[in-house]
Formats: C-alpha cells, sequence, structure tokens
C-alpha cells in the first residue's frame, strides 16, 4: 500500500484533528507537522499547548455532541486523534461509520475507554484478565455495601475523572464519607456513579506502551512509575521484570488492545507482584508516563502514534539507554513563568519540555524534565536534579 500525504495549508492537505490539546496533543502535533500533516488543535480553552504548534486553533466543547459535529464538518479532517476521554464519542461513531474521517483508534475504543466502567468490564468480563475486584456504585449507601463487600483498603474513583481527580483510599470506616464526598466532587461528568476496587499491593506498576500500525502489534520496553494520589511523578524505561512477567504483560496488553482494535500507542497501566500481572487500565493514545521515551527511544511514543495514525511503517524502535521523566507540578494562580532553565539542563543527557499552559488555578503539571543515565537509577537522579533546578513562580496577569 502507498501511503500519500499532502502539503498543508493547501487543497492537497493531510489534515489531522487533535480533540484535546494538552502537553502530551502538543508533543504528537509536532511529530505531525515534521511530515507536513495540516493540523487542527481542539480544546475547551483557548491557548492550549498543542494549539500553539498546530495550523489552527478551535476552542469547543467538546462534550457538546452539536459543537463537536460542527468543527468536524467545517474542519473535514482525514484522521481524528482524542487525546482526552471526555468527548461526544457517539459523534465520533457517526463520523466514523459515514466513512468521514479514520478515528483513532476506533470510535469503538473511544467509547469503551470514555469511562473507567465500559474498559473494566471489557477487560475482566468479556476478556476475562486479571483486575483488582470492584464494584461500580451510584449512592453513599452504595459505597458502604461495597466497602463491606471488598474489604479494606478499597480504592475509590469517579468512573470519569483523570489525574487522580477525585481518588482516595479507604482504609477505615472514617474515611468514607471524606472519599464519598471528594469522588463525587471530582468527577468530571454529571452524575456520582464511581468505581471501588480493591486495594492491589503491587511490587511495581508499569505502563506497557503497545503501537498498533501498519505492520503488526509492538510492544515498547516496560515503563515503570511512580504515583503520588494517583497522578504521575515519575517514570523510567526499562524497568526490570522477570521474563514471566514481562509476557504476562505483553499478554494483556496484547489482548486489551487487539479487542480495542484500530492503529495508534496505546498505554495499557498494569500492576505487578512478583510473577503476577493485574491489568488497571489503558489510554488508547499516549501516555503520560511515557514521555519518558523523548529521552529513551529514537522515535518517541508521539513519532511512533504519528506513524501509525498516518499508516506509515513502525520499525523495530532503537532503545538509546536508560532513561526517565519527572513532573513538575505548579500550585496556585497564575501564569507560569519558569527561571533556573539553564540549571536545569546543564548535565549532558539532560532534556526538558514547558508545555506553555496559559495558566494555572490548582495544581497542574507545568513541565518535565527527562535524562539518561548509565543505569535507570542515575537517569532518574538526573531527571530529578533537573525538575529540582526549575524553579516555576506564577505570575499576575
Ligand atoms: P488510575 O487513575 O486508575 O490509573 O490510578 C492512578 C494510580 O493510583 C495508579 O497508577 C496506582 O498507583 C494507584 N491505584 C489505582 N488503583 C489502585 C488499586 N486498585 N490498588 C492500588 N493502587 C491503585
Amino acid at each position: 500500500m502507498t501511503v500519500t500525504l499532502g502539503t498543508p495549508l493547501t487543497p492537497h492537505a493531510t489534515r489531522a484533528m487533535l480533540l484535546g490539546s494538552g502537553e502530551l496533543g502538543k508533543e504528537v502535533a509536532l511529530e505531525l507537522v515534521r511530515l507536513g500533516v495540516e493540523v487542527i488543535a481542539v480544546d475547551r480553552y483557548a491557548g492550549a499547548p498543542a494549539m500553539q504548534v498546530a495550523h489552527r486553533a478551535r476552542v469547543v466543547d467538546m462534550l457538546d455532541p452539536g459543537a463537536l459535529r460542527e468543527v468536524i464538518d467545517v474542519e473535514r479532517p482525514h484522521v481524528i486523534i482524542p487525546e482526552i476521554e471526555a468527548i461526544a464519542t457517539d459523534v465520533l461513531a457517526a463520523v466514523e461509520g459515514a466513512g468521514l474521517a479514520t478515528v483513532i483508534p476506533t470510535a469503538r475504543a473511544t467509547i469503551l475507554t470514555m469511562d473507567r466502567e465500559g474498559i473494566r468490564r471489557l477487560a475482566a468480563e468479556e476478556l476475562g484478565l486479571p483486575t483488582s475486584p470492584y464494584r461500580f456504585v451510584d449512592t453513599r449507601d452504595g459505597l458502604v455495601a461495597a466497602v463491606a463487600e471488598l474489604g479494606m483498603p478499597v480504592v475509590v474513583k469517579p468512573v470519569m475523572s483523570s489525574s487522580g481527580k477525585g481518588q482516595s483510599v479507604i482504609r477505615t470506616a472514617a474515611d468514607v464519607d471524606a472519599a464519598w464526598t471528594y469522588a463525587v466532587e471530582g468527577g468530571r461528568a454529571e452524575g456520582s456513579r464511581i468505581i471501588v476496587e480493591g486495594f492491589v499491593d503491587f511490587d511495581y506498576e508499569i505502563t506497557q506502551l503497545t503501537v498498533r500500525h501498519a505492520g503488526g502489534t509492538t510492544f515498547l520496553p516496560p515503563v515503570g512509575h511512580t504515583q503520588v494520589d494517583g497522578d504521575y511523578r515519575e517514570s523510567w524505561q526499562p524497568q526490570p521484570m522477570s521474563e514471566a512477567a514481562l509476557a504476562e504483560s505483553r499478554r494483556i496488553a496484547g489482548a486489551v488492545t487487539g479487542e480495542l482494535g484500530g492503529r495508534g500507542v496505546f498505554g495499557v497501566e498494569l500492576f505487578v507482584r512478583g510473577d503476577e500481572v493485574i491489568f488497571s487500565e489503558v489510554s488508547p493514545r499516549p501516555h503520560d508516563t511515557g514521555l519518558v521515551t523523548l529521552a529513551s527511544q529514537d522515535l518517541s511514543e508521539f513519532a511512533l502514534h504519528a506513524r501509525a495514525v498516518l499508516g506509515l511503517p513502525v520499525p523495530e524502535v532503537m532503545a538509546l539507554g536508560p532513561a526517565a521523566s519527572c513532573a513538575v507540578l505548579a500550585e496556585g494562580t497564575g501564569i507560569p513563568v519558569f527561571s533556573g532553565v539553564d540549571d536545569a539542563l546543564a548535565a549532558p543527557g539532560t532534556d526538558l519540555r514547558l508545555f506553555g499552559k496559559p495558566r494555572v488555578d490548582g495544581r497542574r503539571r507545568v513541565a518535565v524534565t527527562v535524562a539518561r543515565g548509565e543505569d535507570v537509577d542515575e537517569a532518574r537522579a538526573k531527571a530529578r536534579a533537573s525538575a529540582a533546578a526549575l524553579r516555576v513562580a506564577l505570575a499576575e496577569g
């Protein structure tokens, strides 16, 4: 098959629409722009990171089916690349069904991963993959009953949320009320449906980045990571694993991504305890913990996503050596202003991304540092030192 790519801003452009324009979308946009693709970046607010590097930016409430359909009809993208879950996915199904655009990876995958329930039921109940025990509840009484059935500790999460919003652990009965209130307030969509999961006492957790592309399926070396309050702080690659655990990770990742289908990068999140591997969730798109691939591979997860969605080859990925990433967070209100950028970049093998988020209100990730080292420990230390050297002030304006 011959892949044809046009020239941006002409009648012969190959157009890609990003639904969600955060820091991960920004890297995908940059890779697409390198290949001469015309990029339209969509988000709820103006000045989002990917909008700053795209050919056009459109401010749209992506949960509004009419508004989403209109922007697709006007822009006529060839590929639609979701970067977030909170999208009116029925519109994507209609667009895909009518053959108007390719939805990455598939419209069905965006529907199934839109909330935690669809993907959990698919993985556990249809594919029979190992997961934590779980219940879905809509009321405080339901939560109390689920805690009694599963036994403490349990993890409570809104079915629609990310970056740890609304997520907490119930360790004693005294935690139930706070967990309920936090989950209801932290959920993204209307309603208060939450998942209650048995706490998995894992040895470590990984993201198994998996690329579905024209030539098959590629599993990248496992990415280890640490999370605080359900939000990623550090990641590294490769995570040392037993052969059995690695094989089981790939079996699970292959099963779930094969079921979702389509083309692109998937981040399959797994808990590992000895040789046992437990499926947690999957993002049908590049994953935040995969930012480490900016340093660890010749083709980052973003470059691989761009290639896969365009139907281009994904040959064997070259590992550049052990590497790590460290998230930089800002808390407060204002416009991020970075100092110490020179110090943060002083060590060899160190790099960073300043996301260009126009404003912080609360706690937000605003940058990431990445580093290569002799081994993962050295890479982690370098990425952390680089992040510590970077100072973020929040300016008025
Ligand atoms: P999630 O948003 O589901 O990816 O959860 C974010 C993080 O919370 C995970 O990466 C884990 O570190 C932790 N976590 C989530 N679910 C569980 C669980 N059932 N048991 C233990 N830790 C969990």
